[in-house]
């Protein structure tokens, strides 16, 4: 069975054309810059990187291109070959805590929690109806950001705030990333030789966005981003858990809307904020090598909030079995994880400094007496997504 994963944004399109069930990836890439005069199309095939640079106007003609060089370049002979789209979607609300067939019910209620997520949601529902025009053979499975972590139990994702603000307006803690949280979950399961239902898991997700996850019995019981994704740990350019007075009192001082100072939260906070320098985290250890103090500060900023979280979630699990790091800068960056990990020497957790140089590869990081294996796990969101459309399609 051939599905493709995708990821529509408002001016990207990200793609993996995978075989199942052996998950062989075919074909992957992005369409980026849709709407502008220069839009790029990347497509790797068969390890050969092929690259176009032209003007494409709408979503939907980046998703006609995208299946025309599919066939044009030998990916697959007929589109015909496709038997399921599987889409990213980032917020489902409370009405999705699994993977779902998208049909006319299901794009309506996307459309109904739009508000939660203005930016994403309208332009996952674009890419729906493109590859819906455009495939009309293939069923689309919707695969929610959200979805992992409906298993939190109020006490979690309540706010301590005026009930009628959940009740009217569903103001509550969601999460996001919640494919990566279970991919590596699950992947953290296999490493320890147990069964998910048996392990007791925290997930950090660091890459430009940011968030923890504890994971018990491999469902999700509390994650660090709340109601949208700018709550939790200070991430790229995103601010995380701030004192919410700030918000009015930068607003008074700054003469601006409320609007903009939430701008500068989710835009020019976090590493950028802090560093005046960039939300990379490659530059900014460039710069900590010369010695730079504020990139310095924003470094050490974020492993403390993180090393936070991870103490709370120890206590929330009652102890774990692995701490695992996965995303861009969990994924790679060495320094990151020791700084975090050098925090949490109060619970005999420590790093094997040989093996934490490990880039992007699946690696136990932690020393042989550590009294949790700390893991760098790469994540596979694609994977899951073509995992639950070839459920969804059996069924
Ligand atoms: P993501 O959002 O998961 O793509 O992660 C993006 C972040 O990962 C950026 O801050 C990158 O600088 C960081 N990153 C990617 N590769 C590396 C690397 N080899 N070393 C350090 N950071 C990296």
């Amino acid at each position: 069975m051939k599905v493709i994963a995708v990821n529509a944004g408002s001016s990207s399109l990200k793609f993996q054309l995978l075989d199942m069930p052996k998950e062989i990836v075919l074909a992957s890439g992005v369409i980026e810059r849709i709407g502008l005069k220069d839009s790029i199309f990347s497509i790797k095939f068969n390890d050969d990187p092929h690259k176009e640079i032209k003007q494409i106007e709408t979503p939907k003609d980046a998703v006609n291109l995208l299946l025309e060089r599919l066939v044009s370049l030998g990916v697959v002979q007929d589109l015909e070959e496709i038997d399921v789209v599987g889409h990213r979607v980032v917020h489902g609300g409370e009405k999705f805590s699994d993977s779902v067939i998208i049909d006319d019910e299901v794009m309506k209620a996307i459309k109904d929690v739009s508000d939660l997520a203005p930016l994403h949601n309208p332009a996952n529902l674009t890419g729906i109806k493109a590859f819906n025009e455009a495939l009309p053979h293939a069923p689309g499975v919707a695969v929610f950001d959200t979805a992992f972590h409906q298993t939190m139990g109020p006490v979690e994702y309540m706010y301590s705030v005026p009930y009628e603000w959940y009740k009217k307006y569903g103001v509550r803690k969601y999460g996001f990333h919640g494919t990566s949280h279970k991919y590596v979950s699950l992947r953290a399961a296999e490493l320890l030789g147990k069964k998910p239902e048996d392990t007791k898991v925290i997930v950090c997700h660091i890459g430009n966005g940011a968030s923890l996850c504890a994971v018990k019995g491999g469902k999700s019981i509390d994650t660090s981003m709340g109601f949208t994704p700018l709550a939790g740990i200070a991430m790229g350019t995103r601010s995380g858990d701030i004192d919410p007075a700030i918000v009015q009192y930068i607003a008074d001082k700054e003469n601006k809307h409320l609007d903009e100072v939430i701008e500068e939260l989710n835009t020019k906070s976090g590493y950028l904020g802090l560093s005046g320098l960039s939300s990379d985290s490659r530059d900014l250890w460039d710069a900590v090598a010369r010695g730079d103090k504020k990139s310095i500060l924003a470094v050490e900023k974020q492993a403390k909030m993180i090393a936070d979280y991870i103490g709370a979630y120890y206590l929330a699990l009652e102890g774990c079995d692995a701490i695992c790091f996965t995303a861009g800068i969990g994924e790679n960056a060495s320094e990151t994880r020791k700084l975090i990990v050098d925090r949490l020497g109060a619970l005999n957790i420590n790093l094997d400094v040989e093996r934490n140089l490990a880039r992007g590869t699946e690696t136990l990081v932690s020393t042989k007496d550590s009294s949790v294996k700390v893991y760098s796990i790469p994540t596979n969101e694609e994977v899951m997504i073509a995992r639950d459309a070839q459920r969804l399609l059996k069924k």
